[in-house]
Order: structure tokens, then C-alpha cells, then sequence
């Protein structure tokens, strides 16, 4: 770090962060200023939550002439309560106070930290910040806030007027431990190298083996189920689990207006999210075939995360010829028009050539299961009449058999169809598609 990164940055940028250095009273860099730091709360400045929320929100940036209307930044809390700040030392200017930190990244406590550094006047008021994240340039990442929120704790829980500067400095030296997650009955919550803190002026008899069995016994047959039966082998496996999310409610109404908000579906950003912590039909095959003991983390992943755009020529191809696709469907069922589009090898089932009443398709939205509100799907279309009821569509465009006849398609082992009619019921396909009409019926 010292000595390289005011050189380190492009020259635009460069010539601004020396302007900010200038404006604090700094004659170097302080990532690059090794010396005379101290490492004293005792001394720092007044600083309160206003002082933060008018630098990270409402100040308009000297550098950048942009109000810092920075959401990250209040979140920054998070950052300062999981302990990710470490040890802020600072140095005085004629100006301002400069404090520097270096600030954890993310939860993955082995990433490299963040240095940060903070100038603040001796009325808390915040001159200016800067970062070495890649949003630092913008002087008001999460790391600076995370900082800020450091300094306000101090002042608030009164460690600058503590009268122990060592006080104040084991509070400044906090940080995190790397903590490997274990189940609950593999914790030892006795420690070895546990301290103990002041005298036991009784000692506390220890519980005889049958007393101990009698007293599990006592507590498992009240039905309840408290957590520290799972710490004991014999009741581990035999508690039974609250279901919380069996007591999920969800209205149809709700259910409706979901899906009239995600008609778009993938072009809107409700559509992703609500997917989120969702078993959805496209995914309910992989799912089914994860081991439902301990489902891989990747399932787990991908449920729990918001879906990204991705760009790869499948997902593209199948984008593009979805809708040539619904409106060959259209066409087939006699309720479109034919356009210049259309596939020309078309294939239709008894059902497509019957005459329909009222025969529509309809777009779809996101379906979110009323009755089971952490399932939902999306197919790409209604198609209804008033002789047969409700059906969904599923339009498929594989790639691999682009400008294929339809002669060959069966041929294709690892394809989803075993007739030209039919789905393999193998195929993740089929799941999906048994997926949608369960959910919808
Ligand atoms: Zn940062
Ligand atoms: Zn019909």
C-alpha cells in the first residue's frame, strides 16, 4: 500500500484525491503514511448520528458535486456491528482529525480488508473520506460508513470520556474471529481455553448421569421441544421441527397481484424478486433431486439469491423464439394471424385441431401458490375456452436443434421428448411442466 496509491490512480482521479488531501491538512496520503499514528479514544472528537447522516445523505460532495444519497452507506451499520471495523488510529492536522481503519470486506472474514480513512473537524462535522474499494472513489462506500458508525459508537458509549485510555484502546481493538459453522450438538459450549471471569463462591454439584437422563426425559415429554434436546444424541434426531413456514399465509388476492405486477416477467425486477426463496417450476427438478437431508449448497444458493441476466446464446436463442413460438401456438389454434415468423414445421395434437368456445391465450405472470406460499411458478402462457378449462403453455426452443426437422428430434437421447407428443417423464421439462399445472390447478 504506502507509497503506491496516490500513484495508482488514473490521472483524473489522481489530481482530485490530492485536492482532498490538500483540503484536510494533509501533506501525504494516509495509506501511505506510516508514522505517528495514534491509538487513543480518549482524544477523538464529538461526533453523533447527525453528523453521519448529513455527510453520507444530505451533503452535497466537494469532488464529485453529487448528493451522497447513498443507501450502502446506512447499511454500513451492519458492517460496524458484526465487529469488521478494526483498530482506528488517527493523527491531527492543523485542520481536522484523520482516522484510518481497515474495514472487512463481507462476511467471508478471509477476504483482504479495505483501508479507509476518515478526516473529521473537532465538531464532529465530516470533511472527507476516502476508500480503497472500488466504490471509494465515490467517498462514501460502506467501509467509510462503517467507520463513521465506529467513531459515533465510541462517543455515544462513552469510551472518548472513558478515563482509561487502555479501556479505550481494548474497545478500539476489536475483531472477528474466524468461526467455523457446526451443528449445535458438536459445539462444546464447556471451551478449553475458556477464561473465568471472577470466583465461584458456591460450587454447584454436578448432576448424577440418572438425574440428568431423568431431567432430558422431563423436558422431551413436555412435547415442546426446546432446543437443547438437540444438543443430546438420544433426542437429536427425534425432535420434531416446527414448521414455520406450514403456517405461511398467502391470499389469493395477493397471489393475484403479484402476477399482474410480473405480467413482464423476467423484463421486470419484480418478477426476480419475488422468485426469491421460492421454489419455482423451473427449478423444482433439481430440487427433487438433491439429497433432502442435506441439500447441496448451490440448490440452496440459487433459491435464495435473485436470478441474474444471463447472456449466453441458449438462454438468447430460447428468448428470441419464444414468442415466434406462442405465436405459431396462436396460429395453430386458429386465434392468430400468420406472419412471416411463424415456424414452418408445425406439428399439432387432436386437441389443437378441435373446435374451442371463447378459445384465448393469455400472458402470465409470476403464480406464487396461495396454499403453499414458498412455491411459485411462471409458465408463458394461459390458454383457456369455455368447453375445456384452463391450461398452461410451456414453449421450449432448444438450441441444439436449431434448423432441425422434427424427424430427428426423438433421436436425441439426452433430448426431453419420447414421442413427438410426449415428455420423457425423466426430463426436468416434465417436472416442470407437472410442476406449473399442480401449482396453477
Ligand atoms: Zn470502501
Ligand atoms: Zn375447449
Amino acid at each position: 500500500m504506502a507509497q503506491t496509491y496516490t500513484l495508482s490512480l488514473p490521472a483524473e482521479d489522481r489530481e482530485r484525491y490530492l485536492k482532498k488531501l490538500l483540503d484536510t491538512g494533509l501533506q501525504r496520503c494516509p495509506f501511505e503514511l506510516l508514522e505517528n499514528w495514534i491509538n487513543d479514544p480518549t482524544q477523538w472528537p464529538n461526533m453523533d448520528y447527525s453528523d453521519i447522516y448529513h455527510y453520507l445523505v444530505e451533503s452535497p460532495s466537494l469532488y464529485t458535486s453529487e448528493t451522497m444519497k447513498n443507501k450502502r452507506s446506512l447499511e454500513a451499520h451492519k458492517f460496524f456491528v458484526s465487529g469488521w471495523v478494526q483498530a482506528v488510529l488517527h493523527i491531527k492536522t492543523d485542520k481536522c482529525f484523520v482516522f484510518k481503519s481497515s474495514v472487512k470486506p463481507s462476511w467471508r472474514v478471509t477476504n483482504k480488508p479495505h483501508n479507509t480513512w476518515v478526516a473529521v473537524e473537532n465538531s464532529g462535522k465530516v470533511r472527507a473520506a476516502h476508500c480503497d474499494c472500488m466504490a471509494g472513489l465515490g467517498e462514501s462506500c460502506s467501509h467509510v460508513g462503517a467507520v463513521l458508525y465506529k467513531l459515533e459508537a465510541s462517543v455515544r458509549l462513552g469510551i472518548t470520556t472513558t478515563v482509561s485510555t487502555s479501556i479505550a484502546c481494548q474497545w478500539n481493538a476489536v475483531s472477528t474471529k474466524k468461526v467455523e459453522p457446526s451443528e449445535i450438538r458438536s459445539i462444546d459450549f464447556g471451551g478449553r481455553g475458556r477464561k473465568v471471569i471472577g470466583k465461584v463462591k458456591r460450587p454447584i454439584p454436578k448432576a448424577s448421569a440418572s438425574q440428568q437422563a431423568q431431567f432430558l426425559q422431563m423436558l422431551h415429554e413436555t412435547g415442546e421441544c426446546p432446543v437443547v434436546l438437540s444438543t443430546f444424541s438420544k433426542y437429536a434426531g427425534s425432535t420434531p421441527h416446527h414448521s414455520w413456514f406450514e403456517t405461511l399465509t398467502f391470499t389469493k388476492e395477493e397471489a393475484d397481484r403479484v402476477e399482474a405486477e410480473t405480467i413482464t416477467q423476467a423484463a421486470c425486477k419484480a418478477w426476480r424478486r419475488h422468485r426469491v426463496g421460492r421454489i419455482t417450476s423451473s427449478f423444482a427438478h433439481t430440487v427433487l433431486h438433491t439429497n433432502q437431508e442435506k441439500p447441496s449448497n448451490t440448490v440452496i444458493r440459487t433459491i435464495m439469491s435473485e436470478a441474474k441476466n444471463i447472456n449466453s446464446p441458449y438462454l438468447k436463442w430460447g428468448r428470441d423464439n419464444e414468442k415466434h413460438a406462442l405465436e405459431t401456438y396462436k396460429y395453430a389454434l386458429g386465434i392468430g394471424p400468420a406472419t412471416d415468423q411463424l415456424s414452418t414445421n408445425i406439428l399439432v395434437t387432436e386437441d389443437v385441431c378441435k373446435v374451442h368456445e371463447g378459445l384465448r391465450v393469455d400472458r402470465s405472470g409470476f403464480r406464487i401458490s396461495h396454499e403453499r406460499p414458498y412455491f411459485g411458478v411462471s409458465c408463458d402462457a394461459y390458454v383457456s375456452c369455455d368447453c375445456c378449462g384452463k391450461g398452461v403453455v410451456e414453449a421450449k426452443c432448444p438450441y441444439k436443434w436449431a434448423g432441425q426437422q422434427s424427424v430427428s428430434w426423438t433421436d436425441d437421447e439426452k433430448g426431453h421428448l419420447s414421442t413427438l407428443f410426449s415428455l420423457k417423464p425423466n426430463h426436468v421439462y416434465y417436472t416442470q411442466v407437472q410442476f406449473t399445472l399442480q401449482r396453477q390447478s
